[in-house]
């Protein structure tokens, strides 16, 4: 039965009901009432139609209500929506399964799936930790890892995420220890600093014994700091990590598909990794999917001696995400990616720029369909995410960062008018 009650009676009931992401139950942050998404527009109840700078958390990159996603999942769903992936099996997870080792580096080749991003995460550093003890190594169960990293929100993951972003003190005594490294120097094109790898060879020389694998965000460190960094990291690493028998993982749960002008962020460096995370726009943003890839020598170095890979999630492979997923892939494999992201790349930049003038603007950078806005003091978010809805736009910033991460759909007028608005705010805060 719907609730008949008013929009504002809906919106108080959220309140005294509702966890929202990282909020407080006692001084929660304004939530808006949503009706209807179409493209790139959100509209709220009360008919305001919203630019949407975010992609709902950089997932939905073909926009809203797509038909040709909408479609697929209509007709999956007079099929079967779900059947228990232990002992079935079906054609929307075979063709999923086989259109990701197709796209992804070569080398690739086994295929995981999973029903967010975290526990994408989680699975990663299973599938390690158990590839070293089949390998007669045990010891190797610790992950070494770049500061200002973010790999979500469950145990494991959050053991590898920044230690102050991550909130490790929160949590101390539960999350494993693992080695961290400072992040990556940023700038895309900022020259290799060999004394970076220096420290980063000293410390894996010292604890190789204990590290089962190297997990990092490939060239964008996201949630934890929206740094971009030069892709010859990733080579370098590559090596080291082979050097001392470490397996490399690549978190692309932010950064698959497009994302940054090509396919996977991976595809800006030369080398592949052991094991990759997606998740996010695997599904176009629209219905929870992720998956773990990787290749032969830690699948059947798990599995040839009799060993079975732990892990099993009920919605394993659901039909209904599988069908999403295909849609989304076949409609990304119909763009001219690298055109379509270097274009929004141009006009974020350009729009973005103006903000350089303003007082609490550290920095300005964009990389493919990303753009930030680095302020020298942090917002405060139940002050700045009304001022935002009052522009016409949806972007939802934290700490110090104001960012887009549009969907793939939107227009330049609209890059514009999402650069103005952020203009705008910034300026009133400053008066
Ligand atoms: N890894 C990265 C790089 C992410 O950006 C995120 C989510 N922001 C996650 C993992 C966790 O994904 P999920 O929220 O789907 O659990």
């Amino acid at each position: 039965m719907p609730l008949q009650k008013t929009d504002a009676e809906l919106i108080q009931l959220d309140k005294e009901l509702l966890w929202h992401p990282y909020t407080s139950m006692s001084h929660p942050t304004p939530h808006f009432l949503i009706k209807k998404a179409e493209g790139s527009r959100i509209t709220l109840s009360n008919n305001q139609t919203l630019i949407d700078g975010m992609s709902s958390w950089w997932s939905v990159i073909h926009g809203y209500n797509h038909p040709t996603i909408n479609e697929a999942m209509k007709s999956q769903i007079d099929d079967f929506s779900h059947v228990m992936f232990g002992g079935l099996t079906h054609e929307p997870a075979i063709e999923l399964a086989n259109t990701l080792i197709k796209i992804t580096p070569k080398e690739l080749s086994r295929v995981f799936f999973s029903d967010s991003g975290s526990v994408a995460v989680e699975v990663a550093l299973k599938m390690a930790i158990q590839y070293w003890h089949s390998a007669g190594n045990p010891d190797k169960k610790r992950f070494i890892t770049p500061k200002n990293g973010y790999h979500g929100d469950t145990f494991a993951a959050m053991s590898v995420c920044d230690p102050v972003n991550g909130m490790h003190n929160l949590f101390k005594g539960t999350l494993t220890e693992q080695f961290f490294i400072p992040s990556p120097p940023t700038g895309i094109d900022t020259p290799i600093d060999e004394k970076y790898l220096a420290r980063i060879h000293q410390l894996i020389k010292k604890h190789h014994t204990e590290i089962a694998g190297f997990i990092l965000e490939p060239v964008v460190q996201n949630a934890g700091g929206m740094r971009f960094y030069n892709p010859m990291y990733l080579d370098r690493i590559k090596t080291l990590c082979d050097d001392f028998n470490i397996l490399l993982i690549f978190d692309e749960i932010a950064t698959g598909f497009g994302r940054t002008g090509k396919m996977f962020a991976t595809n800006h460096c030369n080398i592949t990794p052991d094991i990759m995370c997606v998740g996010k726009a695997l599904t176009g943003g629209y219905i929870t999917l992720a998956a773990t890839i990787t290749n032969d020598k830690v699948a059947l170095g798990i599995s040839d001696k009799g060993g079975v890979f732990m892990h099993g999630p009920t919605f394993m492979g659901n039909p209904l995400a599988c069908s999403a997923a295909n849609a989304s892939l076949s409609l990304l494999a119909s763009y001219d990616l690298e055109n379509l992201i270097t274009n929004i790349e141009t006009n974020l930049s350009k729009s973005l720029n103006k903000c350089k003038a303003l007082e609490n603007v550290a920095n300005i950078r964009c990389f493919g369909a990303i753009g930030v806005v680095e302020l020298i003091t942090p917002i405060d978010q139940h002050r700045i995410q009304p001022l935002f809805v009052e522009q016409g736009v949806w972007i939802r910033p934290f700490g110090k960062l104001i960012y887009l991460m549009p969907p793939f759909v939107i227009t330049n007028k609209e890059i514009e008018t999402l650069g103005d608005a952020i203009y705008n705010v910034i300026a009133s805060l400053e008066q």
